[in-house]
């Protein structure tokens, strides 16, 4: 019998663990069970198991395992979509190991789409050849599913799910990663364990216009760099050209997919617009779709989104194809078979991350970062569609190489007991005052169009916002407890503002990151355009790295 999530849940916490994975994402999930199976794991997630991006993938997973395709065909497609930026060792090695990939997928159940006894396969955007394996249009819900229930099986697995990841725990005198603070049931308390792999997703809630999960507020960045990790390339975000444009609606992604089966980007007047700006048209990379869209809208009047008529595909593809996307846009009264969907840009993968080699392992000891969270090398300035599952998989297998220091004593902590915060409820309206106005700031000084004034303004905003937001009284349980101490809170209302304070904090150190990131870089490249420099430049074929508050630039490997 298969357990739930929720009977799985761990009740109690007995430290120490070999290895904490923060994030049930494809990345978490799957490193959980690459993990050699005599450590005794944690799986901590936010919210419930399956919550995160990567059950919102719908598009799929690219591997070129057709006799017509080949690796090196994929690594060539890659490349040129990462505009100069890519590691060519990363890359070489995701798409070398995408077919094992594929193969561990399928054999643990995965049910992706077939054409007669073939895996089947679609092109998408920038690809050179149709390798996208796909699950109809819910090609990330069949993945997490099926990871799910692997982990559910293995008893060395605990599940502390609602459970927050806040701070990681540096040894001051080996300067190695020993555990993190979480907020898990009305308590912080301190993990220990041998290694702590970030797997906590993106970033795309510091946007106001994102396709990404209210989870993804760039945690594991933003913790990473608050304890002294190297993080690289994070001025580099993908605007997706085709998010669901209706008043009251989300985000909701139209998958490239869908163009790659032959949907036509079209204006009010049924133009197709976006080959005045590529000769691809709207299977160009997606950062020229983006900026054609952009640019093309912000010529009109009164307009914010142009349209995706999916009628050049034939009925019944469409219905095989896009289920879910028929689905969604009926809810909001589009009827995909009579009209186009109403759509425009929005925030959607973000490239840069936390800096790691192929082992991934992050310039502190005892960390890694795995899956959007880290900066692999792989994407370069933009990232190919349907690569970042791939990465997800590829990179968490390494783990079942990973030799753990398991942690040999456990510091006993004093218990302090909070009571109804006053001060804490006071300082809440502050604090949502800033989450609600730093995604609207950032869309308009980092999104798909930035120059140096408005960086430069939006910087100044935010660096007062940072100082604003940790000297308040919640902040300190958060970002200033003590290894001796834990934190036990009376009432569930408590528990939620420290969430809440905790992502804002996230959502504004990483907007300062990026926004210092794309100010340091003045050029423009992949998913990164500055209006004041409009070229790409030779000098800039580097990564950018960042440490604390320092900026530089790193060779490309
Ligand atoms: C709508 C949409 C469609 C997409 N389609 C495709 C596609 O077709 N093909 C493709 O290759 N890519 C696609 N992508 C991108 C891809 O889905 C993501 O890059 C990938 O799934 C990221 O996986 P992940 O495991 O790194 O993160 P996620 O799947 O986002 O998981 C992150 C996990 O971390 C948890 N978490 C975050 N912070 C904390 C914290 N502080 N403490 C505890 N837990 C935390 C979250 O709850 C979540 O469980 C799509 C993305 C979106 C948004």
């Amino acid at each position: 019998m298969i357990a739930s999530a929720n009977s799985r849940e761990t009740k109690v916490l007995t430290n120490p663990f070999d290895v904490i994975v923060v994030g049930s994402g494809a990345a978490g999930l799957y490193a959980a069970l690459c993990l050699p199976t005599h450590y005794r794991v944690a799986l901590i997630t936010k919210d419930s198991v399956k919550t995160g991006a990567s059950d919102w993938a719908q598009g799929g997973i690219a591997a070129a395992i057709s006799p017509e395709d080949s690796p090196q065909f994929h690594e060539e497609d890659t490349l040129k979509a990462g505009a100069g930026l890519c590691d060519l060792s990363a890359v070489k090695f995701l798409v070398d190991h995408a077919g094992t990939a594929i193969h561990s997928l399928v054999d643990m159940g995965v049910a992706f789409d077939r054409k007669g006894d073939k895996l089947a396969m679609t092109l998408e955007a920038a690809h050179s050849h149709p390798r996208v394996l796909h699950a109809a249009d819910t090609t990330g819900r069949a993945i997490v599913s099926t990871l799910t229930e692997k982990v559910l099986e293995r008893s060395n697995i605990e599940i502390l799910a609602q459970a927050i990841a806040l701070q990681l725990w540096i040894d001051p005198k080996k300067k190695r990663c020993q555990g993190l603070s979480v907020l898990y049931q009305r308590q912080i308390s301190w993990i220990q364990a041998g290694a702590v792999i970030l797997a906590t997703g993106g970033g795309g809630q510091v946007y106001a216009q994102t396709t990404n999960p209210s989870v993804s507020t760039g945690d594991g960045v933003a913790l990473a760099w608050r304890a002294g990790a190297i993080v690289r390339d994070l001025e580099f975000f993908q605007f997706h050209p085709t998010a669901l444009t209706k008043p009251e609606a989300p985000h909701f992604l139209i998958s490239e997919a869908v163009r790659g089966e032959g949907a036509h980007l079209v204006d009010a007047q049924g133009r197709r617009f976006a080959f005045d700006y590529h000769p691809s048209g709207e299977l160009a990379p997606r950062d020229v779709v983006s900026r054609a869209i952009f640019d093309y809208l912000q010529g009109q009047t009164n307009q914010t989104n142009v349209y995706l008529d999916l009628r050049p595909i034939e009925t019944e593809r469409i219905r095989y194809r896009f289920p879910n996307i028929i689905r969604v846009c009926q809810k909001w009264g589009i009827d995909v078979f009579k009209e186009p969907i109403p759509v425009s840009p929005a925030a959607h993968y973000w490239m840069g991350g936390v800096k790691v080699d192929l082992n991934n392992s992050t310039s502190i000891d005892g960390l890694y970062a795995i899956g959007e969270t880290a900066s692999t090398g792989v994407h370069g300035a933009n990232r190919l569609a349907s690569n970042s599952l791939l990465e997800c998989l590829v990179f968490a297998a390494q783990l079942s190489e990973l030799n753990v220091i398991s942690p040999v004593h456990i510091t006993k902590t004093t218990e302090v007991v909070m009571k109804n915060q006053q001060q804490w409820h006071q300082e809440m309206p502050q604090i949502l005052e800033i989450r609600q106005t730093l995604p609207q700031l950032i869309w308009q000084s980092a999104g798909i169009s930035r120059n140096q004034t408005v960086l430069e303004e939006a910087i100044a905003k935010v660096s007062v916002w940072q100082k604003q937001l940790k000297s308040l009284s919640i902040s300190q349980p958060i970002l200033n407890l003590l290894p001796s101490q834990s934190v036990k809170l009376e009432v569930d209302t408590d528990q939620n503002y420290l969430r809440t304070c905790s992502e804002t904090i996230n959502l504004v150190d990483i907007a300062y990151l990026m926004l210092k990131s794309a100010l340091f870089r003045t050029e423009s490249r992949g998913g990164h355009y500055r209006q004041d420099y409009a070229q790409s430049s030779q000098q800039w074929e580097k990564h950018t790295l960042v440490c604390d508050h320092r900026w530089w630039k790193g060779e490309i490997n």
